[in-house]
């Protein structure tokens, strides 16, 4: 069982994704704040935390912190658009701290639609240069994306792109998008994916991972969504294992512990015949925001889902 802290270090961006779902509130957690909860998931004896933002590097204080966890001997992780990293005396810095993974979050190998999605043109090619610049220095590199409307028809494309471009990298995210507290533009409003036409290129693009023994993990799309992949379901994996999560937001929601019950989402009539059912987190925001979804009842033999749950187990 793995339990995993999150720590939100400030709410501000050198960026401005249309579909972030922590704008910008001017908000900074203390140097003695970060200490106190660093410690205080030391003592719950969680796996990892994981620092985000957005945007942790433009914390002056990132450096020490990661110096405090890893000399606690806590593994921590940082998300971040990385755009700092394509300065490489600023990776030097960060590795000198003894950070040895780093997630980056490409939305897509077409450079205008990544440059789109984050709204700040040039991103794309900082973002390339930061990768180049972390794998130089042998930091661990794993790769997140938000699964979107200008994205879904070829998330498949984009992991091969990364993975001919970047052979070091085993390790992908996908994050289906998460519109409760993103800003509710117009533009925002339009990135809300078609399930159907994501699935189709992530299947395609988990397919090729696992046959070239890399490994995934995909975050609030249902089950019938990712049929025969159910194994890499971040929900799912928490539902089986009867793992939590606590998160230490920078805004009014102050604190969630997440455990149990809290990742299953909302289900639809089909969902009761579904054999699935009982390890399917469902739909995310169905009421409100993915009222246009469809999902599909599986049929399963008890033996082919105590396969998946036992794979889970042992993964
Ligand atoms: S039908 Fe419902 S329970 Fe079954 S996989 Fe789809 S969303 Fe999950």
């Amino acid at each position: 069982m793995a339990n995993i802290g999150y720590i939100q270090i400030n709410r501000y961006c050198n960026n401005q994704c249309h579909f972030c779902s922590n704008p910008s509130n001017w908000n900074n957690i203390t140097y003695e704040r970060w200490i106190e909860l660093i410690d205080d998931f030391i003592e719950k004896k969680y796996a990892w935390i994981i620092f985000t933002g957005w945007e942790p590097t433009l914390s002056p204080d990132l450096s020490k912190w990661i110096e405090y966890s890893t000399s606690k001997n806590i593994d921590c992780r940082i998300i971040s658009n990385w755009m700092q990293c394509s300065n490489i005396e600023y990776v030097q810095k960060l590795k000198d701290s003894w950070l040895s993974l780093i997630h980056f979050s490409l939305y897509s190998y077409i450079p205008d639609i990544h440059d789109f999605l984050t709204n700040t043109p040039g991103s794309y090619k900082k973002l390339l240069k930061s990768i180049q610049n972390a794998l130089k220095l042998w930091i661990r590199v794993q790769l997140n994306s938000v699964i979107n409307k200008y994205n879904q028809n070829h998330l498949d494309k984009t992991t091969k792109f990364l993975v001919k471009n970047f052979p070091q990298i085993n390790h992908f995210v996908w994050n289906n998008l998460d519109p409760l507290m993103m800003r509710k533009t117009d533009i925002a409003l339009s990135t809300l994916p078609d399930f159907k036409i994501a699935w189709e290129s992530i299947v395609k693009a988990m397919t090729f991972l696992e046959q070239t023994w890399r490994t995934f993990r995909v975050e609030r799309l249902p089950l019938c969504f990712m049929r025969w992949f159910e194994y890499a379901s971040t929900e799912t994996r928490k539902i089986v294992k009867n793992e939590e999560r606590i998160v230490h937001f920078l805004d009014n929601r102050e604190t969630i512990r997440q455990t149990g019950n809290y990742f299953i989402h909302d289900k639809l009539p089909e969902c009761k015949e579904c054999d699935l059912n009982s390890i399917c987190a469902g739909i995310y925001e169905r009421e409100t925001y993915y009222n246009y979804v469809k999902v599909t009842s599986q049929k399963l033999t008890l033996k082919e889902k105590q396969k998946i749950i036992d794979f889970i187990k042992w993964d």
